[in-house]
């Protein structure tokens, strides 16, 4: 099917509920996508933050057919290694002690959610039950997860909400302390909120957050479905906040594409969850834990996280010296190989004109270009990237100014 037969049947049958681009992707390569025409594009998209080791990694591909000759499902009524293996993993590499699977970022924070619920449910009673979270965080779309979103454009039509949120600015301690109450079971936050347009929390206001949540046996439940994984430069960011939560959940990049989400947690939280308490049929099933297990061996054993590293400086760098030559830059930010652009004007139609020069990039909150790469960029794509949207956002402020 060509790209314009494609749109035309996916328009027809499937639920109206995204804004997409007119692009129809067929395959991938390395950090390339290939339209249905056959064009090639540079994705600097990576299915949102998910495709950490772009198209078709060898190694990646062979993880995975292994594992579907084997056994793709089987629930959890019974074991499996990849779900363990995965688990020890995740475990020997982070703050946590214990691992519950589910299959994307939302779930993942229902689990933290709940998991918040009971244990301040069982060691304080039913009045404690509140979850602070940050104005213009993304937690998910699903009823728990998008009250817990501090965007009232992803609420609206669908209240009543969940009892039991609150909402303060990001990086203003004096709002959180005020919030905090005998009913807080846990502050949520994301420590670079993504969707939010690139925001990155204070370091110095995060270490308060983590003192404040420790004096009252508050959870700090901190959201890495988007910057975890390799994604700012560490498996995890908060390795570079000097912080550690108590609950941490991933999603995007955990799977290299497959979908799985987690919800990491301390022994003393994790307990609270017995049977029956939480589950997932998919959860944690063989075929994405597989994947994701073969991805944390290339980031870390692979030597590609380190790689990373050194491109998202790189990266960070080429961007600011582009803010430097195009006023239409109003600010640079973000870590790693996530990185924000603010602009003065609107992004949508540089994210087009990107298109149109078969770059792919995304933009949120309506001005903020954003840039989230697989981790595997080489530094001859990132110049081609920066000489993108040079030349766009060059020729867009010379029309601006006729
Ligand atoms: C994308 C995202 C989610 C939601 O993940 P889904 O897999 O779409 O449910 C939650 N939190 C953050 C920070 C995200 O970026």
């Amino acid at each position: 099917m060509l790209t314009e037969e494609i749109q035309q049947i996916v328009s027809q049958y499937v639920m109206n509920t995204y804004d997409r681009l007119p692009l129809a992707i067929t395959r991938g390569r390395g950090c390339h996508v290939y339209d249905a025409e056959g064009r090639e594009y540079l994705d600097c998209v990576a299915g949102i933050a998910v495709n950490t080791l772009g198209y078709g990694h060898p190694d990646l591909v062979a993880a995975i057919e292994r594992q579907v000759r084997h056994l793709i499902h089987t629930s959890n009524l019974y074991y499996t290694e990849p779900q363990g293996q995965l688990a020890r993993r995740l475990v020997e590499h982070s703050f946590a002690e214990k691992v519950f699977f589910c299959n994307s970022g939302a779930e993942a924070n229902e689990a933290a959610i709940k998991l918040a619920r009971l244990y301040a449910h069982q060691h304080y009673g039913p009045s404690r039950y509140e979850i602070i979270t940050m104005v213009n965080s993304f937690h998910g779309r699903t009823m728990a997860t998008l009250t817990a979103t501090g965007q009232t454009k992803v609420q609206e039509g669908f209240e009543p909400l969940l009892p039991g949120f609150t909402y303060v600015q990001l990086n203003n301690l004096e709002a959180l302390e005020k919030a905090v109450s005998d009913r807080t079971a846990a502050v949520m936050l994301e420590l670079i909120q993504g969707e939010g347009g690139v925001v990155v929390a204070n370091q110095a206001y995060l270490r308060a957050v983590r003192d404040l949540c420790s004096q009252k046996d508050i959870l700090l439940i901190v959201d890495e479905v988007q910057t975890g994984m390799g994604r700012t430069g560490t498996l995890f960011a908060y390795d570079q906040f000097g912080i550690q939560p108590d609950v941490m959940t991933l999603a995007k990049g955990l799977g290299g594409g497959l979908p799985i989400g987690a919800c990491l947690a301390i022994n003393k939280v994790a307990k609270v969850f017995g049977p029956g308490t939480h589950a997932s049929t998919f959860g944690g099933n063989p075929l994405a834990c597989a994947a994701a297990l073969e991805v944390l061996r290339i980031l870390l054993e692979g030597g590609e996280l380190e790689r990373s590293r050194e491109t998202g400086a790189y990266l960070e760098k080429g961007l600011h010296a582009l803010q430097e030559r195009i006023p239409l830059i109003k600010d640079v930010r973000g870590m790693g190989l996530l990185q924000g652009i603010e602009l003065t004007i609107d992004g949508k139609p540089i994210v087009m004109d990107c298109l149109a020069r078969r770059l792919m990039i995304n933009c949120t909150m309506g001005q903020v270009l954003r840039l989230v790469p697989p981790l595997i960029i080489q530094i001859g794509e990132i110049d081609h990237l920066l000489t993108v949207l040079s030349d766009v956002l060059t020729k867009r402020l010379n029309n601006t100014k006729h």
